[in-house]
């Protein structure tokens, strides 16, 4: 869905641009293009990033409480935690 908003909002931006390029009603235009530019930093937000993504894989370690990747939980905690 997000996605899905976001290329309307860009494409949005793109017939903005060439609405400016012809001159056309510069002075409206620019301050909807500025609210397309807003929408797309928003929305873009509203993305799940990368960083998020990994976050949800982590768990926490019964015994002392730390989150790790997967393959870090079972190297180092679960059953075989120091703190165990
Ligand atoms: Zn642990």
């Amino acid at each position: 869905m997000i996605e899905q908003a976001l290329s309307k909002v860009q494409e949005g931006i793109a017939s903005q641009i060439k609405a400016i390029s012809t001159g056309r009603g510069v002075a409206s235009n620019a301050s909807a293009f500025n609210e397309l530019v807003k929408a797309k930093v928003s929305l873009e937000g509203m993305l799940p990033t990368k960083t998020t993504a990994k976050v949800s894989t982590l768990i926490k370690c019964e015994h002392c409480g730390e989150e790790n990747t997967k393959a870090m939980h079972g190297r180092w905690h679960g059953d075989k935690c120091k703190k165990k």
